[in-house]
């Protein structure tokens, strides 16, 4: 469903994709791991083209979203991204934070917009917040929301660029829970993360990034718990 071939990016001389090929099949996790400034969020970002590439080519379901007849606002709507800090709406409520692109994007009527946003907070678990305001939530909380908030819009895939890497360590297990709950409904999710127990029990594939480049991919029982690559177990052995 996800297809990225050839991908490049540069900002000005530097080169932070080299030509990356990646895969994501219907229903399956993909985890990329990988040391700090090796390319990870960018990547992310150049699948739904928040970042324009300079070269390669991303499919995600129907649309090509390199083409530049492409509607890309269309296009986007198969992909909900969670980002690491949570971007919710701060004078929104959590509820009006979910219904907002529904009613704008997918032109949906209050009453149905509202149904589709407390099932989805239902989802994630924060049926009884559903009233109150972001900063009235724990870290853990708002990332939760946030999911419920790319969910209620439909997607087809899922991006999630280290969720929980901005969390206090004990909100960090309830994300992660969040995230299998997706994973074991069959949704299709593409994850950066420094969470190798995630990656290792979740995952369907595991690419490990390296300055720019795929160094490694394969099973977690293969990338994570056998690499083969030096550079992959130089950067498990300061991780793990
Ligand atoms: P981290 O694990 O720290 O999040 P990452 O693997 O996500 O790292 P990226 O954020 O993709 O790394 O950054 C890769 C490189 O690209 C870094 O050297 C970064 O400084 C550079 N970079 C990222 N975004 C921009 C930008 N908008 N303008 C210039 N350089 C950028
Ligand atoms: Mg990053």
């Amino acid at each position: 469903i996800v297809n990225v071939t050839g991908l490049r990016k540069a900002f000005g001389q530097l080169e932070v994709l080299k030509g990356i090929d990646l895969k994501v099949e219907r229903g399956q996790v993909v985890c990329i791991i990988g040391p700090s400034g090796s390319g990870k969020s960018t990547l992310l970002r150049c699948v739904n083209l928040l970042e324009e590439p300079n070269g390669g080519t991303v499919v995600v379901g129907e649309h090509e979203l390199t083409d530049p007849d492409v509607d890309l606002d269309f296009a986007r709507r198969g992909i909900g991204m969670v980002f690491q800090s949570f971007n919710l709406f701060a004078h929104l409520s959590v509820l009006d934070n979910l219904t907002i692109a529904q009613r704008k994007v997918l032109k949906r009527d209050k009453d149905e917009a509202k149904k589709i946003a407390l099932a989805n907070l239902e989802r994630v678990g924060l049926s009884e917040k559903a009233h109150a305001m972001p900063s009235q939530l724990s870290g853990g909380q708002q990332q939760r929301a946030a999911i419920a908030r790319a969910l209620a819009m439909d997607p087809e895939v899922m991006l999630f660029d280290e969720p929980t890497s901005a969390l206090d360590p004990e909100l960090v297990g309830d994300v992660l829970s969040v995230m299998r709950r997706l994973a074991d409904e069959g949704m299709t999710m593409l994850v950066v993360t420094h969470e190798m127990q995630f990656a290792r029990e979740v995952a369907d594939k595991v690419l490990f990034m390296d300055a720019g480049v795929v160094v490694e991919q394969g099973p977690p029982s293969q990338v994570i718990a056998d690499p083969q690559e030096p550079r992959t177990q130089e950067f498990l052995s300061r991780v793990l």
